[in-house]
């Protein structure tokens, strides 16, 4: 397995040991283990079917792996729900986007802050004054994202009268207001016009220098290549090849996989 990658004096953020799980007799994930560092972007990349999905839903607890551990800033997270996981500091996009469509764009911002003083009864009647100070701000954190991704215009506009590309816009904005320090982002670019597809790139690129780290699913190798510091190539459920993503791109292994 490649690894030249500089990971000397890095921090491990995510650390995955030995995860396996398996459908009716289908194994997605077999002995999956890897580290995510601090303020890195790696790019995760395999064939169809490779495990990719899974991995991104056993970390977030949507489901729950048959064996192995996933530690979090040094915390025991496996088989954690997926609220706790959030609350951790994990946030991830879907594939599908699951937006909330009916809602504004703001609504769907507003509800993937975390820690919400409104949320217990005994804040909301007694810590009235800090929770309204907590919508506040709020809201002006989601103005500024807004504002930033360059859709401010859209803060009253139903969620699904967005374009595509907007869409995945707004769900990578929900996961900075989570205000997760890993973000697991799914095929961010798939289907969407070039002009979006750089203002993506531009936003995904800065995430480090905030103090977070990005893992991104995405077929399109160019974009990997010119994104991520590091790639994971999976196949069958494992990681086949670690490196630079010149060095993943040149790996026989890899090419054999894609050409099998
Ligand atoms: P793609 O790039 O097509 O999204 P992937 O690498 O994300 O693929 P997964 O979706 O994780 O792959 O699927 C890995 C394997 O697990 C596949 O064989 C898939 O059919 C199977 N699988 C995934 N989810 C389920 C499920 N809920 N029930 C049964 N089998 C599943």
């Amino acid at each position: 397995m490649l690894v030249s990658v500089e990971i000397k004096n890095m921090n491990s953020l995510l650390n995955i040991e030995n995860l396996t799980k398996a459908f009716d007799g289908i194994t997605a994930l077999d002995r999956f283990s890897c580290d995510i560092f601090e303020n890195e972007i790696v790019g995760l990349i395999g064939p169809n079917g490779a495990g990719k999905t899974t991995l991104y839903n056993v970390i977030t607890g949507f489901l729950e792996c048959d064996k192995g551990s996933i530690t979090f800033e040094g915390k025991d997270v496996t088989k954690k729900p997926p609220h706790k996981i959030a609350c951790c500091g994990i946030a991830r996009t879907f594939q599908d986007l699951r937006l909330l469509k009916r809602m504004t764009v703001m609504e769907n911002i507003l509800l993937s802050f975390q820690h919400q003083k409104g949320e217990g009864l005994y804040n909301v009647f007694v810590n009235n004054k800090e929770v309204l100070q907590q919508q506040n701000d709020n809201l002006e954190r989601a103005l500024s994202l807004l504002d930033y991704a360059g859709i401010k215009d859209k803060e009253n506009n139903l969620a699904e009268e967005l374009s595509y590309g907007q869409q995945k816009l707004l769900s990578i904005i929900c996961c900075l207001a989570a205000d997760a320090k890993l973000l697991l982002l799914d095929e961010p670019i798939a289907g969407i016009n070039p002009e979006m597809r750089e203002r993506i790139l531009e936003i995904i690129k800065e995430l480090p220098s905030k103090g977070k780290s990005v893992v991104i699913i995405e077929h399109d190798m160019d974009f990997i290549s010119h994104l991520c510091d590091r790639v994971i190539f999976m196949d069958a459920g494992q990681k086949v090849s670690e490196g630079t993503p010149e060095e993943v791109r040149n790996d026989p292994k890899v090419i054999e996989a894609y050409i099998d």
